[in-house]
């Protein structure tokens, strides 16, 4: 029996409303915007840029969740993963008896036509669908609008003969869902770049001047099965995991562009190239407000507030260091001390190859990060997957650290 998918929630809504605002909302972050996104206490002025946290998608995401919970309390209700890249909002789903169909000893083969898969807000490969789909499981689809636009692209890039770039990590839950829908094509073909280092190569072997094996080498892992970079790179279509660095995305698009006009004219670049904005507003907005925010005053240091492995709130730390000192922080926790801090580094450049993983960068211990007298200046912003309360803590333990000269 084909699954029963849910995918505009389950009208529960105001059911669910009480329990939310209980587990994400905040007073504090309500009060400084309420006052301009200013907030002073003792040495401690804190600008907050104007978005931050919560995206559209998140919400409707964590909503959907919440819900499908209420709508099925005596049924096993399964993740396939995380639904957004923060612990916290992880943690009390799992504390409301949602598992995680990552976790050890949970698979995907046992599920029964009576169980409950929710999918997450950066959407499922179609290979993992059409499984949960022939075990005629119930699902409840969060996918992003945002996300469901790329694919749409993606999918019409792959019927038009054109080859996905995918600006992305290739590991990103995000981006293998977009990549798999290039392949519901018959002839379809993606490939994932990282960055510009990366962007740098595909030009290369567009223009002529690096050769296969120098190709498949970087990007065997990261390509559609079979791809052969002479036939696949002639024509291609741009498209990016929604959460990269806006500005990357646009320098890596101009730079593929620019080969393909080297290597077949300007005339006929629209058989070639193709391109269209796939940065969700979401993450826009909130690389727009940080950059203005730190363009307009100035900082002693920049929090940056989100899970560690959210594609998003890196790419904010990112543009907070090109500034000045900016630390990742994942919760309240972080702030150990006055004098302690812990936080990921923040990769103001692109990594070297190979590829870096979440996993293989490690939280970092910095000392004397808070300055031991005076007046100090903090700018905070928060990536599309931290919610609000999570902020609020963290502007409160900072507070307490800052209430005395
Ligand atoms: S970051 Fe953008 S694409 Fe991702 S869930 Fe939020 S609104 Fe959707």
């Amino acid at each position: 029996m084909p699954a029963t998918i849910f995918r505009k929630g389950l009208n529960l809504k105001n059911d669910v409303a009480g329990v939310l605002a209980r587990d994400y909302h905040s007073h504090l972050i309500e009060e400084i915007k309420d006052s301009g996104y200013l907030w002073q206490s003792g040495r401690l002025t804190l600008h907050l840029a104007q978005e931050f946290g919560f995206c559209y998608g998140v919400d409707r995401a964590v909503d959907y969740a919440y819900q499908t919970r209420r709508r099925f309390p005596d049924q096993r209700v399964f993740l396939t993963g995380e639904i957004i890249h923060n612990p916290h909002v992880n943690m009390r789903l799992r504390e409301a008896g949602v598992r995680f169909l990552t976790d050890p000893g949970e698979l995907f083969d046992q599920l029964t036509p009576d169980d409950v898969v929710i999918l997450p807000a950066f959407g499922i490969t179609v290979r993992e669908l059409e499984h949960l789909d022939r075990q005629g499981c119930t699902l409840v689809d969060t996918t992003c609008g945002s996300v469901l636009n790329v694919w749409k692209n993606v999918r019409q890039y792959a019927q038009d003969g054109y080859t996905a770039i995918i600006h992305g990590k290739a590991h990103h839950e995000e981006t293998r869902a977009t990549a798999s829908q290039a392949l519901r094509v018959d002839s379809g073909r993606f490939l994932v770049i990282l960055d510009r280092r990366e962007a740098e190569l595909v030009c290369n072997f567009i223009r002529g001047t690096a050769s296969r094996e120098q190709f498949m080498k970087t990007f065997k892992a990261v390509c559609s099965p079979g791809f052969d970079p002479q036939q696949d790179l002639k024509r291609v279509g741009l498209a990016n995991q929604t959460t990269m660095l806006m500005s990357e995305s646009l320098e890596i698009g101009n730079m593929i562009r620019k080969a393909i006009v080297d290597r077949f004219g300007e005339t006929s670049l629209s058989h070639h190239y193709r391109a269209f904005e796939t940065i969700c507003s979401a993450t826009q907005d909130r690389q727009d407000a940080v950059t203005q925010l730190l363009k307009t005053h100035q900082f002693d240091f920049a929090l940056v507030i989100g899970g560690y492995n959210s594609s998003n709130t890196r790419n904010l730390a990112r543009i907070c260091a090109q500034q000045g000192p900016a630390y990742h922080i994942s919760e309240p926790s972080c702030l150990a001390s006055a004098s302690e801090l812990r936080h990921r580094p923040v990769l103001s450049s692109s990594p070297p190859l190979p590829l870096a993983t979440d996993s293989n960068i490690e939280e970092r211990t910095t000392q004397q990060w808070l300055p031991a007298t005076g007046p100090v200046r903090v700018a905070v912003t928060a990536g599309a997957s931290t919610p609000n309360n999570i902020v609020g803590e963290v502007i409160e333990k900072l507070a307490t650290f800052t209430d005395h000269s």
